[in-house]
């Protein structure tokens, strides 16, 4: 390990909680105190940092949550740390409790909140943890492989019925702005369409038109994985329904996405990064985004990671329509 610069590192979990975020916590807490240093955990995000929420960390600290999801920190959304004053005022807590580098693990958001924290002398690092896997730097974030197998679970479960009734239905996942859980749902459980935000623009006379067309070829179901970002899926469900003659039922999966134990690959992960943010904190790093590059674990730096750009891949998209046929 190199050279120790930093003293006392704080860590705290930002904007939505992802199962993996608790072996991130792990990781970062016991590779930094084998680093030598102190660590300090900050619970609701930046909203616990500013009410100064912050407590001793030790090996102990962290025992029997690997394998938990959600966050033992808590997550939070916090407007105040939008404004220059409150980051001055995050800044300077930290300052008074010691912590020299701060690891952020959250999405995109939370990065803009470590950035303004570098800015006033914090050396800050960004770890991903969305499920949306919307973190264009990294191939890999926290969360995106649990929430995308409990996801198939459920859409499997959901296909049963809907065969044996030979309905048609609608599936809603999460991803606001991102289409990658209903992309890779899509394929694996051998959706008929797919329905992402990317492509807002979807034609519906065509998905009926392929619903009419299925049914005639004897497809006896038609799953439609709908992302959060487009919705409606119940009125999408009555209009079908009108359109086709078929029985058509929507069912959004919801919250149960974010929950649950994590796989294998997000605690595998979600460990690996950990222990890299506590080492290249204790190199004296500043202002970095820890991501999965080519296979390898790296870091970028945040401003370069906040304006590059991740798209949903054609290829993939078009494939999941060839394979449904
Ligand atoms: P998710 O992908 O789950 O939405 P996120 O980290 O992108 O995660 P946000 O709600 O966008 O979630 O951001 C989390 C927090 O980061 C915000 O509540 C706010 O405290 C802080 N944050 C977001 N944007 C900024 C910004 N421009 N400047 C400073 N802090 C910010």
């Amino acid at each position: 390990m190199a050279e120790n610069s930093t003293r006392t590192i704080g860590v705290l979990t930002s904007g939505g909680d992802a199962p993996g975020m608790n072996a991130a916590i792990r990781a970062v807490v016991r590779k930094a105190i084998q680093n030598g240093m102190k660590v300090k955990g900050i619970y609701r995000g930046y909203t616990g940092l500013l009410n100064e929420e912050i407590v001793d960390m030790d090996k102990r600290s962290v025992s029997d949550i690997i394998q938990r999801g959600g966050t033992i920190l808590g997550t939070a959304r916090c407007e105040e740390m939008r404004t220059e004053e409150g980051q001055a005022e995050a800044a300077q807590i930290c300052h008074d409790h010691g912590i020299d580098s701060l690891v952020v693990i959250g999405g995109d958001g939370s990065y803009r909140g470590a950035l303004a924290l570098s800015r006033h002398g914090i050396n800050a690092i960004g770890i991903p943890g969305t499920i949306d896997l919307d973190i264009a730097c990294s191939e890999y974030t926290i969360g995106f492989d649990t929430a995308i197998n409990t996801a198939m679970e459920a859409i499997d479960k959901v296909r049963d019925t809907s065969s044996s009734h030979e309905r048609c239905s609608i599936i809603e996942v999460m991803g606001r702005n991102a289409g990658y859980i209903a992309l890779w749902c899509g394929i694996a459980n051998g959706a008929e369409d797919i329905l992402i935000p990317e492509t807002y623009d979807y034609d519906e006379q065509r998905i009926v038109d392929n619903i009419i067309n299925n049914r005639k070829h004897g497809k006896r179901h038609h799953i439609i994985i709908n992302a959060e970002g487009i919705g409606h899926s119940t009125s999408m469900a009555r209009r079908i329904e009108a359109a086709t003659g078929i029985e058509t039922r929507a069912t959004i999966l919801g919250y149960m996405q974010r929950g649950g134990s994590p796989t294998c690959k997000d605690r595998f992960y979600a460990s690996i990064m950990g222990a890299y943010a506590a080492d290249i904190a204790a190199q004296g790093k500043s202002n970095r985004v820890v991501c999965l590059q080519h296979g390898e674990v790296t870091d970028v730096d945040i401003e370069e990671a906040l304006v590059m750009e991740k798209h949903i891949s054609d290829y993939q998209f078009e494939i999941s329509k060839a394979l449904s046929t």
